[in-house]
């Protein structure tokens, strides 16, 4: 269904995708979506349970089954079918765009290239599809051992609000490029783009049942996936508490379970640093999103020497990052993706000042008036902290960044470990050789060096600790959805 993107479009009724059909939920109930910039109703979507989650596997299991389906494809074929996905998607930048930024309050700037963003993974593993091969192992006894890399079946595939359709597309693109047949819920704050682009998939030419798209709240659709006997791989990404309860749920039929977790992540300016680079560049770090990513550089550790400045430098640059209405296009921070989720953040404001910290800027709402209805809350500096507080020890999620200090390159990768995370993290020197002991010593799956970039397509992605297990992106992400098989021929005569 094509959605009304004009100002005054009415509450849109939104169905699943099952076996090919956008479909109601079993029962016929429904939850409703609301814009968080607005705190007004925007959509319904079909309150999936456990009935829905039991539709959607048998599909994908049909789809599976079939002797001419998907996972019998030529690889390229299924590259191909892929490709087009990607493109399709890409083609519906404004209108997949328009509706991540009512959901969710991010800018509107933000959606389109995460839109784009999406694309671009689809099609990275289009390319994929064909390049996926086993080994020819020269083993001891005589003869020829090979192995086989073979579509799991059904996947399980469970994102979070955060970055919804990208998240979908790291699980779906690679796990479709391997041959599985997947069922997809996105979490119940953000479910519009997943739909629609599970319709979109429709017309890209994959077969029904290929991709399922399921909505319903985590407790009960959720925990349907990660406990269905039917379901051979779960992957997951949200945060750390309900990772541990899919890993209990996929227990029963002993799952393969790949998760992406929270973060508390650090950011170590050293005093040889491009102190003014790193002040400029770094707020993005932690605000961008509303601070609402896994990534999140929400600790800065800083030498000693240069606290001051570092402080002075990066509370200037924080006033000047844009907050506003998500529909505008010079607006950098919107809103956080809920009222529920903005009282959460600010409770952490004071947290933070209970525990003796000092509130350097934000914090607040905007002043401005026209934002007065929206989740709204400026980005927030602390000063003063120490590592063993709750807001340096506790993952946030929104626009808070603590500052705290250290005197010697060995305390700062001690204060850097001290967390149950190890997701990712920056380091700042013009020293190579410092800043690469350092990345070393970090314990967390993606490390930056003089800069914060954190993903790249290609390259794996995933966290140490209890920040997940296994990698996403680049070829890293087959071996999640691909079981080995080994075959030895022998070769006597
Ligand atoms: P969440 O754990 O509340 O929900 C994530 C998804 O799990 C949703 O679809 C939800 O409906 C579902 N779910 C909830 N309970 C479930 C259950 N018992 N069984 C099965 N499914 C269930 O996370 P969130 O609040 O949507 O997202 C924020 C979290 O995600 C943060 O902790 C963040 O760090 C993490 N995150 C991690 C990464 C990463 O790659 N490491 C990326 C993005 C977000």
């Amino acid at each position: 269904m094509a959605i009304d993107q004009t100002a005054s479009a009415g509450i849109s009724a939104l169905k699943m995708v099952i076996g090919g059909q956008t479909v109601d939920a079993a029962d016929g109930q429904t939850f409703e979506i609301v814009n968080p910039a607005t705190g007004g109703v925007i959509a319904t979507a079909p309150l999936g349970g456990k009935a829905d989650v039991d539709g959607a596997v048998e599909a994908a299991q049909r789809a599976f089954d079939d002797p001419k389906g998907w996972g019998t494809w030529a690889a390229g074929k299924r590259g191909r079918t892929l490709a087009k996905f990607a493109a399709l998607i890409k083609d519906h930048t404004d209108e997949l765009a328009w509706l991540e930024t009512r959901n969710t309050g991010k800018p509107i700037s933000s959606s389109r290239g995460e839109v784009v963003g999406a694309s671009l993974v689809f099609d990275y593993y289009a390319g994929a599809a064909n390049k996926i091969f086993g080994q020819t192992i020269p083993v001891t006894k005589p003869g020829l051992d090979l192995t086989l890399r073979e579509p799991i079946g059904v996947v399980g595939l469970i994102v979070p609000w955060n970055f919804p359709l990208l998240m979908a597309s790291w699980k779906l693109g690679p796990a479709l490029a391997a041959g599985n047949t997947c069922v997809l819920k996105p979490a119940s704050l953000s479910p519009m783009t997943a739909l629609r682009v599970g319709e979109l998939a429709l017309e890209a030419g994959f077969p029904p049942g290929v991709i399922n798209v399921v909505t319903g709240p985590g407790g009960t659709a959720g925990a349907a996936i990660a406990a269905h006997p039917g379901v051979g791989k779960v992957a997951f990404t949200g945060e750390t508490t309900t990772g541990q309860e899919i890993m209990r749920l996929a227990a029963g039929n002993v799952k393969k379970v790949s998760l992406e977790l929270g973060g508390k992540s650090p950011n170590i300016v050293y005093a040889d640093a491009d102190i003014e680079r790193f002040a400029a560049e770094s707020p993005y770090s932690v605000f961008d999103n509303c601070g609402q990513d896994c990534c999140a550089r929400s600790r800065i550790l800083v030498e000693r020497s240069v606290h001051d400045q570092v402080v002075e430098l990066f509370a200037a640059a924080t006033r000047k990052v844009v907050v506003g209405d998500p529909a505008d296009e010079a607006t950098e921070v919107g809103t956080l993706v809920s009222f529920k989720q903005r009282d959460r953040v600010r409770d952490y404001i004071e947290i933070g000042l209970s525990e003796g910290a000092t509130l350097v800027v934000g914090g607040e709402a905007p002043t401005d008036p026209a934002l007065a209805d929206g989740a709204y809350l400026m980005p927030a500096v602390f000063d003063g902290v120490r590592n063993e507080m709750r807001i340096a020890g506790e993952e946030i999620f929104g626009p808070v960044v603590s500052i705290i200090p250290f005197d010697t390159e060995a305390e700062a990768m001690r204060l850097a470990n001290a967390t149950p995370y190890g997701l990712s993290g920056s380091v700042w020197s013009r020293d190579i050789g410092k800043a690469l002991r350092t990345a070393r010593g970090i314990q967390a799956g993606v490390l930056s060096v003089n800069c914060n970039s954190s993903v790249h397509t290609e390259a794996p992605f995933g966290g140490y600790k209890m920040s997940g297990i296994g990698r996403e992106l680049g070829m890293s992400a087959i071996d999640l959805y691909t079981e080995t098989k080994n075959v030895f021929i022998d070769l006597r005569p």
